[in-house]
């Protein structure tokens, strides 16, 4: 990959799709030196990202994200909008996702030139299973996307990983399932900037209706500020326009008020910390000294030779005096 840096870079700024992909398959790479190679990538498109809106979209297999995603994205299109689509899929880390993966979920977004849809694989790197994606959206940027979509489904932490790096988060919902809120994934209103009632067409209208207004009390009590709760059909296309708009309306608010770029220098500082640490831990786990003296000191504890206090302070000694990696 190594003689494509450059060309992966110029190939991005240029809009290149392809290039783009490259760009991503590198950033998504564990080996070494396609990591290195994506960081420079990376730091020389910097300046060329940022501008675009991050919207994340989580909900349950089943509640019509492909469907939302792919009327959104169309009516984006047509208002002169270019829309990436990374689908975080926390199920299979090994076939790069399996219940997003598909292209086929939004068969007319996926036939346009001015789309980009790509399954970003579980990371099992640093930053969890949506580590990569953060870098992604900034190629995506770079490649003049002006609309990113991150798209995950309630597993793990995904959720909160998306949440942590997208301006807004969607939650979409099923109509029904609100008449108790115990269906309801504990901490998801915690994030949902707003939750989306999708299906809310036919016999579901009576029931997302009141879905919605159970919601709303929801958010009232546990929701971020201002968060809300609104109806829609993806299918029939319903709703979907104003979902857009309350999202813009509401970012360019924070724009004015300067809470948008706060928010994003917290989360990339947050992310920097995370990395960090988690790099730190990694060390200290593959360090060959630290190994060796916990298996001692796992016996002398069962023993009761030392305290955990004791030999916890012996292991950063140890780790400090051999922070090497050994790779
Ligand atoms: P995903 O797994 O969350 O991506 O869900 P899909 O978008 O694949 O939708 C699952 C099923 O629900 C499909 O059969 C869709 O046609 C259907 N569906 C999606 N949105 C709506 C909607 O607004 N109303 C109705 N009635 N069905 C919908």
């Amino acid at each position: 990959m190594k003689q494509n840096v450059t060309d992966i870079q110029s190939g991005i700024l240029s809009g290149n799709r392809r290039m783009l992909a490259k760009g991503i398959t590198l950033v998504e790479s564990r080996r070494k030196q396609d990591m290195d190679a994506a960081q420079q990538v990376l730091e020389k498109l910097m300046s060329k990202t940022g501008q675009s809106i991050r919207l994340g979209i989580t909900g349950v297999p089943g509640v019509g994200k492909s469907t939302f995603i792919e009327t959104l994205g169309m009516q984006l299109i047509e208002k002169g909008h270019r829309i990436a689509v990374l689908a975080v899929d926390p199920s299979s880390p090994r076939s790069g996702g399996s219940i997003l993966g598909d292209k086929t979920r939004m068969p007319s977004l996926s036939t346009r030139e001015e789309a980009f849809i790509r399954p970003s694989p579980a990371s099992g790197t640093l930053g969890g299973v949506a580590g990569k994606t953060r870098e992604s959206i900034l190629l995506c940027e770079a490649a003049g996307y002006d609309v990113v979509l991150v798209e995950t489904v309630g597993v793990g932490q995904s959720e909160v990983e998306v949440a942590s790096m997208v301006d807004y988060f969607l939650v979409l919902m099923l109509p029904g399932a609100g008449d108790s809120l115990q269906g309801i994934k504990k901490g998801i209103i915690e994030l949902a900037d707003m939750l989306v009632i999708n299906k809310a067409d036919g016999d579901n209208l009576k029931s997302a209706k009141l879905a919605k207004s159970e919601y709303e009390k929801a958010l009232r009590l546990l929701g971020p500020p201002k968060s809300r709760a609104r109806l829609c059909s993806s299918l029939k296309g319903d709703g979907v326009s104003a979902v857009w708009d309350e999202v813009t309306e509401y970012i360019n608010k924070q724009k004015k008020e300067g809470g948008f770029e706060l928010n994003r220098k917290k989360q990339m500082y947050n992310w920097m910390v995370r990395i960090t640490e988690e790099a730190i831990l990694q060390d200290f786990r593959l360090n060959s000294h630290v190994r060796d003296a916990l298996i001692n000191f796992k016996s002398q504890l069962e023993k009761g030779e030392t305290t955990p206090v004791m030999a916890c302070m012996k292991l950063l000694k140890l780790f400090r005096e051999n922070t090497e990696r050994p790779d």
